[in-house]
């Protein structure tokens, strides 16, 4: 097996660390497929996905919500 083969399976606490890095910023292409491939083969971290980006959204709606919520008293 090749090292470029090798590098290609992550741990789960790699891929928890990718996951939440995606959060932040655009993850390269060698972090993307390194992360998919494990998704591939992990229902864990799967869900761990699933429920970061849900969470987000979630997180997204609560604050444009805030920030347009006339204010009822002055
Ligand atoms: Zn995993």
């Amino acid at each position: 097996m090749k090292e470029q083969d090798m590098r290609l399976l992550i741990t789960c606490k790699q891929a928890h660390a990718l996951v939440s890095e995606g959060m932040d910023k655009q993850l390269s292409l060698g972090e993307r497929s390194r992360l998919k491939v494990h998704l591939s083969m992990c229902k864990a971290c799967t869900n761990f996905n699933h429920q970061m980006r849900f969470l987000r959204a979630a997180m997204h709606r609560f604050s444009a919500d805030v920030q347009t919520q006339p204010q009822e008293k002055s």
